[in-house]
């Protein structure tokens, strides 16, 4: 599905392409990237350029990845000018990004992230940005304002699930503004907001075992935690108990250091 914007630009709804048009939104989230003169920042989906245009005014060197090959040359034509623009073309949720650093920037260990980013990715996206966090000093992200309920919501929250604890598990994650659908075009029917990620060190819950423990204490939302367990883990009751966790409490009632617990009790038992 395609729809022409007042800018006679196709934005294709199968890509998520809401583009912000208003300037004030575009200064607050570049002023949340706060970018220093020839800093680098990763910009993932351009789009038509407005985030790039005031990053590249503010004297920041935009590494930018987007995803629709139709929209990379004129985004070549209006900023490769300016010496500090490079554009890849590449799906971000699968893009190497010390590769492209190492590529592009080789002097550059960390760099910024900024993106306003379309729903349909965001779990992907933000699963690989945890996994490439270590090449990255701090991230700004819009996203549909249910997906910031969903990874900012405590323990005892019924929007807590896999996303949430894998995001705590990664990031310190800050809750910035909210932004209307006026702001885009076309204008989708839902507001955004905007978080800070700042990556945290290397932890235990980067081991795919610990994400597998999270998705499946979350596999059925209603049921308990002893009984979502059954499924992956033989009598998970023993290392709940250990773990000082009642088996009838639900995966959201966790906290983050109860699924590290958890987990190093299972990995311990289930050790060969
Ligand atoms: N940053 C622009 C703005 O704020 O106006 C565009 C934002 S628009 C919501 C999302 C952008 O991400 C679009 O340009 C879209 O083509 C791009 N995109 C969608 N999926 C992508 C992916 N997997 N990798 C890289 N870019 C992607």
């Amino acid at each position: 599905m395609v729809e022409k914007t007042e800018h006679s630009m196709r934005a294709k709804r199968s890509l998520g392409q809401n583009f912000l048009v208003d300037g004030n939104y575009v200064s607050k989230i570049v002023n949340a990237v706060h970018p220093e003169t020839d800093e680098v920042v990763i910009e993932i989906g351009p789009g038509r350029g407005a985030l790039t245009r005031e990053l590249l005014d503010r004297g920041a060197n935009v590494l930018a990845i987007e995803l629709d090959r139709e929209l990379v040359p004129q985004l070549r034509d209006d900023h490769s000018g300016t010496g500090r623009f490079i554009v890849v073309e590449a799906d971000a949720s699968e893009a190497d990004i010390r590769e492209l650093l190492d590529q592009f920037y080789p002097e550059t260990p960390k760099a910024k992230l900024v993106a306003n980013l379309p729903y349909y990715i965001s779990t992907a996206i933000l699963q690989h940005l945890a996994n490439e966090r270590h090449c990255l000093s701090e991230l700004v992200l819009m996203f549909q304002r249910e997906v910031v309920e969903r990874i900012t919501a405590r323990p005892g929250s019924s929007e807590r699930g896999y996303l949430t604890v894998l995001v705590e598990a990664a990031f310190a994650v800050e809750r910035l503004f909210d932004v209307p659908p006026e702001a885009f075009r076309p204008r989708p029917k839902i507001w955004s907001s905007v978080v800070r990620l700042i990556p945290k060190p290397p932890s235990p819950a980067d081991d795919p075992a610990f994400r597998r423990l999270v998705s499946s204490g979350f596999s059925q939302k209603r049921k308990t935690l002893a009984n979502n367990l059954k499924a992956g883990y033989p009598e998970p009751n023993i290392a709940l108990a250990h773990a000082g966790i009642d088996p009838k409490r639900r995966a959201e009632t966790l906290e983050l250091s109860e699924w590290l617990r958890l987990y190093a009790l299972l990995a311990e038992r289930t050790k060969p």
